[in-house]
């Protein structure tokens, strides 16, 4: 792999999705966006790789990748992959930039951006789709790519190497498995806020008879709203079928125990950021008082807002969540969410990414099946989110039937967006937004 990053290109691409009320939750209401980045070759293939941000301020972690990008450009794959974490590094501990940080936020999605990029190129360059390559990696070469500083406490690389080698038996059986049925799936699509009920009854309904088992519906307006909601949807799936609830942080924690109180009667299986992200014990009393309501069904799920590593680890310490939603691009890329599936492997924390959004969907499918096939092993409570929004702006967008997702089969990340979508949705510039 002689292959030279020749330059980075970075682009703001932005859907206008706010009108339509898609996407909308009880704190975002946006125009779903990614800061886009191309990785030019000098053998004429082309690494992608985006991070998702909400419409306004993408601009930010479109200039956060430029401040970065020299650390890529004229590096060649081979040198890059032969010291993981200490690229890892140069992007994730800037010795500038690692201020406007660390770690989190504008700078950390901006190295998630770049970091995803480097990955996909490899996979393309192997021919490869990522979840195969990651599988197919030897336990020693995935190790070597995460950085397990202030993680020591919770995963070992011994650790980490030991469920990694064990993940390696009956890996062949697994990958036949999700060959034939697919990976479980749950939608997002029926219950947006800005939808009124007749377009959530709808969306129910036709999802339900799509195949759909599992569905997830937002809350965090009123409470009456929410629990006229939920009796809907509850309604059309029957009483076997999963509903999921997402507050999107906008809850307070004692407001959160009062609210799904009141909630419970439609056995909610999961809450949903249902607090502030950053509030670990907030969390933790949270999971406590929500398995008491419903006879331990109900659980804490959070990560798509979690920053790093650390708020994982600590989350999974406190046992504050009982489904843990990893982000393929909130963190920083690949690297650091490996680090994060081995750890809710260690704590036995099933693993169902957050998606939606504008090609989370493509990225995480094949984190869940990196999961399932070398880490978790188990498809019990395992469900990849599922949002049907602007897939057709990819190459090679996710695939379902009856609620499952499909394996992809293309080489890469499935991170690569048409050029003609980013041509017209290029802001400010682009023709959609002139
Ligand atoms: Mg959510």
């Amino acid at each position: 792999m002689t292959v030279t990053v020749t330059a980075v290109d970075v682009h703001d691409v932005r859907f206008p999705t706010a009108a339509a009320g898609d996407g909308s939750d009880a704190i975002n209401r946006g125009d779903y966006s990614a800061s886009y980045v191309e990785l030019r070759t000098d053998a004429g293939v082309t690494g992608a790789g985006f991070t998702f941000t909400n419409g306004r301020g993408n601009e930010l972690t479109c200039a956060a990748i430029e401040a970065l990008a020299h650390h890529v450009t004229g590096r060649t794959v081979a040198e890059i992959f032969a010291d993981p974490v200490a690229f890892w590094r140069s992007l994730s501990a800037d010795v500038q930039l690692r201020w406007l940080g660390p770690e989190k936020g504008v700078i950390h999605m901006a190295t998630g951006a770049l970091v995803n990029a480097v990955w996909d190129l490899r996979a393309k360059l192997a021919g490869k789709p990522m979840w195969q390559l990651l599988a197919e990696l030897p336990t020693e070469e995935l190790v070597a790519s995460i950085d397990f500083h202030h993680i020591t406490d919770a995963l070992t690389p011994g650790e980490a190497a030991a469920i990694l080698d064990k993940g390696l038996i009956g890996l062949d059986e697994r990958r036949a498995g999700l060959e034939r049925d697919g990976f479980p799936s749950y939608t997002t699509s029926v219950g947006w806020l800005g939808y009124p009920d007749d377009k959530v009854r709808a969306l129910t309904r036709q999802a339900y008879a799509e195949g759909w088992r599992a569905m997830k519906m937002k809350v965090g307006g009123p409470p009456a709203d929410d629990l006229r909601r939920a009796r809907i949807i509850r309604a059309e799936i029957g009483p076997d079928a999963l509903l999921m609830m997402d507050a999107n942080q906008v809850w307070d924690v004692d407001e959160a125990i009062t609210n799904m109180t009141a909630l419970a009667e439609v056995d909610p299986y999961w809450i949903e950021e249902p607090t502030h992200a950053d509030d670990i014990l907030g969390h933790a009393r949270i999971a406590r008082a929500v398995t008491g309501l419903t006879g331990g069904r109900c659980r804490v799920a959070t990560g798509e807002v979690a920053a790093n590593r650390v708020i994982f680890k600590q989350l999974l310490q406190a046992e504050a969540i009982g489904v843990m939603q990893i982000d393929a691009c909130r963190v920083g890329g690949v690297n650091e969410v490996l680090a994060e599936i081995l750890m809710a492997a260690k704590f036995g924390v099933p693993i169902c990414p957050h998606a939606g959004g504008v090609g989370l969907c493509e990225y995480v499918q094949h984190l869940a099946v990196f999961d399932y096939l070398r880490v978790g092993t188990s498809l019990d409570g395992r469900m990849v989110e599922y949002v049907d929004h602007l897939h057709e702006h990819f190459v090679d967008p996710v695939r379902t039937r009856e609620g499952r997702y499909l394996l992809p089969e293309a080489p890469g990340y499935s991170s690569t967006m048409k050029p003609e979508s980013i041509a017209e949705f290029r802001f400010p510039d682009g023709p959609v937004w002139r």
